[in-house]
């Protein structure tokens, strides 16, 4: 299975199915999710159960040999459900209780609700688990999506009691890690803690962070608990879950625990009241990675973008090619099955704008013929790179915690955790160097270069894993505000950066917020990398040695063994390093006491690629990616064309062309949106 759709037929009347069947299987379509939201067709009354509909549907699918992915529906409890007990809604963080009417009206620690769950979901699991058209499952829908306030409810309240309590044990060991001395703020007891509903002000950001982990761990034990019963009831189906992302109300690494691999969902052009998104390519590239990452394993892609998209306003509608290329890009970050949102656009209800495969008549059209062939290509190639990944020698480490703590104190107003990161993603895009996102207890010793943005919070043993990295001959990159804080969101009272002072040969004596505008930076003579500089793709001239900038923050350095490659060129601190690196063991660490803007961000990773040996895997045009999948015997190399006009690229001619791509003078040419896919014995 490659190939699938999201189908919803009890939106449809039942005479359509099958010709939507047929034509699923006339576009290479092997595999279609149903149900997720289908709780009131499947229990129209409590106790009352209502499979034919979907029996029948799965046996229409399955008589063109479509296989099903069937969805846990608990993403919509129906109105009878509410009626019985509204306390099941979720109360926002102004103490007002949601209503009926959305989805995800459910609040996930509400026994109540796990209480129907738990009637249910066993009911649905034995009813298709001896279905021979049904291969697995995917829990519930996008967990932590329409639950931007997470719930503020009596039960979530309790429930962070006894998390508090597991975590802490005593009130007092609670009262010492979060500083409650500070205004008076000493409990008693932990029946005492405030959910952090609002205040004449602020609430204390160490509880700020416990409560963001806790609701974390909600919903991760939301998921598990579904998962068991899953497991229990149909132990020969598959258990998969839809994941959004740089979405940030859950720790996706956590959530990817229980499931056989994690799927996402994908839309590079996603539009919806309120979120004005224009990713770029290295960001589109970067969620895909992150995505692998949560598991370090290949992936589905369970809803990948079909058309424009959009609830009350619309987004663009995907340019001929786009499609096509927005399904290789999935492809080429580790998605093993595409499936595509939705099979046909819905006449009614919220979604009627987020556009199918299908139009709203029905009639095959430009994205079904697109979509056909895309698919009719790419098939005979799909298991040849099936589970393998880039063979990445960059890992840039990607943590919940950090991006928590700094959503409750960013410092400077602009700065966002995800985004420096996505800086630093971008620069290694651009280059055309596999990267892989990592946790904060992953294995780095099969990494050349290590990047750690922000790595605000430490404990002992994280930095002591980061100098035994360094020790045995890693490169390791930490940059502004690192270990500043232990892991309860406390100062530590200590000379910044605390225990890694050692392995970067240095201290901080002083920082300055940037709140005056940009800071001026200028690289080293000395230090410029061997080769000659190159602009940074799309840059309209080469940046001079002092045109470099530090934006949002400069920490003040004083060198303790460390060399410096990059100097702040005025304020008061004029001369002294902004970049510096120090060896260490076999190793090398390196600081950026900054956020380096695009140009030095560029430069520095050229020079840190030039130190670590790492080669780029091809030359391209800006707008074209260049990605690897590194199979036993082959690799495979996507070369993505982002832009409306056409590109030109050299290839090594021993490279075998997987999709007839056109040579002109033996360059490849790309139409615009073109993709190309090379095989290379290894
Ligand atoms: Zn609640």
């Amino acid at each position: 299975m490659h190939f699938g759709v999201d189908y919803y037929p009890e939106h449809w009347p039942r005479e359509r199915w099958a010709t939507d069947a047929s034509l699923m299987r006339e576009a290479g379509i092997e595999v279609v999710r149903m149900a997720e939201f289908a709780w009131a067709k499947m229990e129209p009354a409590p106790g009352r159960y209502d499979f034919d509909w979907l029996d029948e549907a799965i046996e229409v699918l399955s008589k063109e040999g479509i296989k099903t992915v069937l969805g846990t529906p608990t993403a919509t409890p129906p109105a009878w459900m509410i009626e019985r007990h509204p306390e099941i809604l979720p109360v926002r963080q102004d103490g007002v209780r949601v209503g009926f009417g959305g989805r995800h009206h459910d609040c996930q620690s509400s026994e109540t609700y796990r209480g129907y769950i738990r009637r249910f979901v066993p009911i649905m699991a034995q009813h298709f688990r001896d279905n021979g058209g049904v291969v697995g499952w995917q829990v519930d829908n996008e967990l932590g999506n329409s639950h931007q306030q997470l719930c503020y409810c009596d039960s979530c309240h309790r429930a962070f009691h006894s998390w508090l309590e597991k975590r802490y044990g005593s009130i007092d060991a609670l009262n010492e890690a979060w500083g409650t001395v500070f205004w008076s703020q000493s409990y008693d007891s932990f029946e005492q803690i405030p959910t952090p509903s609002p205040t004449p002000n602020s609430h204390n950001p160490s509880l700020l962070l416990d409560w963001r982990r806790f609701t974390s761990d909600l919903i991760v034990d939301f998921l598990r608990f579904q998962v068991e019963i899953l497991r229990n009831e149909c132990p020969k189906h598959f258990v998969t879950h839809n994941f959004m992302g740089f979405y940030d109300k859950t720790d996706y690494y956590d959530l990817a625990r229980d499931l056989d691999f994690i799927s996402v969902s994908y839309y590079p052009r996603i539009f919806i009241e309120g979120e004005r998104l224009a990713p770029s390519m290295t960001d589109l590239a970067a969620t895909l990675d992150l995505m692998r990452g949560t598991k370090q394993r290949s992936f589905w892609i369970m809803e990948q973008q079909a058309g424009p998209t959009g609830w009350e306003t619309l987004g663009s509608t995907p340019r001929p090619g786009q499609l096509r290329l927005w399904t290789c890009q999935s492809v080429a970050h580790g998605a093993d099955t595409i499936v595509y949102f939705r099979w046909r656009t819905c006449l009614f209800g919220t979604e009627q704008y987020w556009h199918g495969i299908l139009p709203h008549s029905g009639e095959p059209g430009r994205r079904y013929d697109e979509i056909r062939t895309t698919i009719r290509e790419l098939t005979p190639h799909m298991p040849k790179w099936e589970g393998a990944l880039p063979g990445s020698e960059v890992a840039i480490l990607y943590s919940y915690d950090q991006r928590w703590a700094l959503q409750i104190q960013p410092h400077h107003p602009d700065l966002g955790y995800a985004r420096q990161i996505r800086v630093y993603y971008g620069a290694f895009c651009r280059a055309n160097v596999p990267v892989d996102f990592v946790s904060d207890d992953a294995d780095l010793s099969c990494y050349k270069l290590v990047i750690a943005p922000l790595l605000f919070l430490t404990t002992p043993e994280l930095s002591d894993r980061l100098k035994d990295y360094v020790s045995q001959g890693g490169s390791l990159v930490l940059t502004m505000r690192t270990a500043v804080k232990d892991w309860n969101n406390r100062v530590v009272p200590r000379t910044l950066p605390g225990d890694l002072s050692e392995l970067l040969g240095l201290t901080i004596t002083d920082y300055d917020c940037l709140r005056d505008g940009d800071q001026k930076i200028r690289w080293d003579a000395n230090q410029a990398p061997t080769g000659a500089y190159q602009a940074p793709k799309g840059a309209s001239s080469v940046p001079t040695d002092d045109s470099f900038k530090a934006l949002k923050w400069c920490d003040i350095i004083t060198l303790d063994g460390a060399e410096s490659l990059a100097t702040y060129a005025s304020e008061y601190y004029e001369g002294s390093p902004a970049i510096t690196r120090n060896t260490f063991g076999k190793g090398t660490a390196y600081y950026i006491a900054t956020e380096p803007d695009t140009p030095l961000t560029e430069r520095t990773v050229q020079y840190l690629l030039e130190q670590t040996g790492i080669v780029p895997i091809l030359e391209t045009p800006v707008d074209v990616e260049v990605v690897r999948r590194r199979a036993k015997k082959s690799e495979y190399l996507f070369i993505l064309n982002h832009s409306a006009v056409s590109a030109e690229i050299s290839v090594p001619s021993q490279w075998k062309h997987l999709l007839g791509e056109k040579l002109k003078d033996g360059r490849l040419a790309l139409e615009p949106f073109g993709v190309a896919v090379l095989e290379a014995q290894l």
